[in-house]
């Protein structure tokens, strides 16, 4: 691919300035600076929907603490494979960060990213039984060398001590810490990836500009339609690659696309809302993202956590989320964007999963019902001796889960992410919101893989991208010393510990 000069002929059109966009189009700059890329973005800046800092929870999802990554097996024995491949997939994000503040592109590291232990936390028999089964997994693997684990009341104490003052003594407790996660600031990280980008020659970044429409012209480029928010005046530009890049919004474009790929996929927005506490002597003792279980049938991104937030340099906790149900696919979206979704091709597949996920419904009320007293006291198992008049409300950003096609069931409901690419890979539309940010280089490199393999496969790529992701091409779940090394040199980069 060359750069065109044109500039409604730009090479490549990235939809939507949240984390994705910014990390594909950083990305893309880099593997071959002569291109041309345009983003837009229907807000009024970058990283205002999921990716803003108070709209997700800041973890740099390393599977270190959630629970719903190790489901047990029948026999009792924990399943750490999924687990690993998010715990790898974080360790592609590390480099590219590593590489943008070793190459001055992002000036301190500490504007994004902190250290921050990621815990996960139990009670009672059944629940200590299973965490110990766990880690005696996951420290067996190299992946996870230095994961902690106690049952000791006091121990944990001294990790996390509000988890633990006012609580039973006689309670049966267990915990895991692994002291080199991270507290991300993926709001943050964005602004600083589209001032990279928006700062080199043949990037624009076009804000309060809405992708309207999306033709496929007869030379094989796209008519990307784009309506100015403020006037309504539309223009078209085109392109030979589009990233939809929209979070919620990007049900709708694949829809407009019309690429036979796309076709039966639907959407299930999950709303989300956080208790935030900002009060300084609270926020100071406690240092970690502790991870509990979710409630039975709840969605996996609903498990509770006790977070520690360091945004914009001010200290909080989080805790939640506590799910809701909006039929809006944005925080800034409307409230008809489920309905407007319901098409021919998806209404099967969305009727399929209403009958067979009837738990996630019937969580999902229950969650909308809660009174915010008994919102308190989930907090409260978490952090007993938690003051009412320390917490309030905020609410999170919106995630679309993926209702599929399936040949078996019809439509099934999927908690990941997903790229669906055009036949011809000119176009890639990213749907779904988990494990999400922490993920966006895997997902970068992904989209490369799917859609520049051509491209890729050239000498001048490779080595470029083996320089800004060292371990590319390298198994990090098999390699341990190829993990050992990686791990230390972006902890020193990045500001993280290392074990
Ligand atoms: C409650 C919650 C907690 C989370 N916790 C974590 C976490 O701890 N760690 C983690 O890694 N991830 C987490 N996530 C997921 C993470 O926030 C998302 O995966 C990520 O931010 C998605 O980034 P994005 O760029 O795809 O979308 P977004 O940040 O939503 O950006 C999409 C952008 O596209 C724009 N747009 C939409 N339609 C159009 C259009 N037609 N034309 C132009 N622009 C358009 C929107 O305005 C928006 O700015 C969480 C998410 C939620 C909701």
């Amino acid at each position: 691919m060359n750069g065109n000069p044109k500039a409604n002929e730009p090479d490549v059109i990235l939809v939507g300035a949240g984390i994705m966009s910014a990390t594909l189009g950083t990305v893309l700059k880099e593997l071959e600076p002569t291109l041309n890329i345009v983003l837009y973005e229907t807000l009024h800046d970058c990283a205002l929907e999921s990716s803003e800092g108070w709209n997700n929870a800041g973890t740099g999802h390393a599977a270190n603490c959630e629970l719903n990554y190790t489901p047990q097996r029948k026999d009792g024995s924990v399943d750490i494979s999924k687990a690993l491949e998010v715990n790898t997939e974080f360790d592609i994000s590390r480099q590219l960060w590593s590489f943008l503040v070793s190459k001055g592109a992002i000036p301190d590291p500490l504007a994004f990213i902190h250290p921050c232990p990621h815990m996960s936390f139990v009670w009672g028999n059944e629940n200590v039984a299973f965490l110990r089964e766990r880690y005696k997994e996951m420290s067996a693997h190299h992946c996870y060398h230095g994961m902690e684990y106690s049952e000791d009341h006091g121990e944990i104490a001294q990790w996390v001590p509000l988890v633990m003052e006012g609580r039973d003594k006689e309670q049966p407790v267990a915990a895991t810490r692994m002291i080199t996660g991270s507290d991300v600031d993926y709001g943050a990280l964005t602004h600083l990836l589209v001032s990279h980008l928006q700062a080199q020659r043949g990037c624009s970044v076009h804000y309060k500009h809405k992708v309207i429409g999306l033709d496929r012209l007869h030379d094989g480029r796209w008519g990307v339609t784009v309506e100015d928010v403020e006037t309504g005046e539309r223009s078209t530009v085109s392109a030979r690659f589009v990233f939809v890049g929209a979070g919620g919004g990007a049900l709708e474009l694949l829809e407009k696309s019309r690429i036979p790929e796309g076709h039966g996929y639907g959407g299930f927005p999950v709303h989300g809302i956080w208790l935030r506490c900002d009060v300084e002597k609270v926020s100071a003792r406690h240092h970690a993202k502790v991870y509990g279980k979710a409630a039975h049938g709840s969605p996996p991104m609903s498990v509770p956590h006790l977070d520690t937030r360091i945004i914009g340099g001010k200290r909080s906790l989080l805790f939640g989320p506590y799910a809701g149900f909006s039929t809006k696919f944005l925080k800034h979206g409307s409230y008809t964007d489920l309905f407007r979704s319901i098409e021919f091709g998806n209404i099967l597949p969305m009727l399929a999963v209403a009958r067979d996920d009837w738990q996630l419904s019937e969580y999902l009320i229950s969650q909308v019902l809660q009174t915010g007293a008994q919102q308190f006291a989930t907090l409260k198992q978490f952090f007993p001796e938690a003051q009412r008049h320390d917490w309030r409300e905020a609410v999170a950003g919106q995630r679309v889960q993926i209702i599929k096609p399936d040949a078996k069931h019809t439509g099934v409901l999927e908690f990941g992410t997903e790229l669906v690419a055009s036949a011809d890979k000119s176009f890639v539309a990213l749907l779904g919101a988990s494990p999400g940010a922490s993920t966006a280089a895997f997902i970068a490199v992904e989209v490369l893989e799917k859609c520049f393999n051509k491209e890729l496969a050239t000498a001048g790529w490779q080595d470029r991208l083996k320089t800004i992701i060292p371990t590319y091409g390298i198994d990090l779940k098999q390699d341990a010393a190829a993990c050992r090394d990686i791990r230390a040199k972006t902890a020193a980069v990045l500001g993280l510990k290392n074990v």
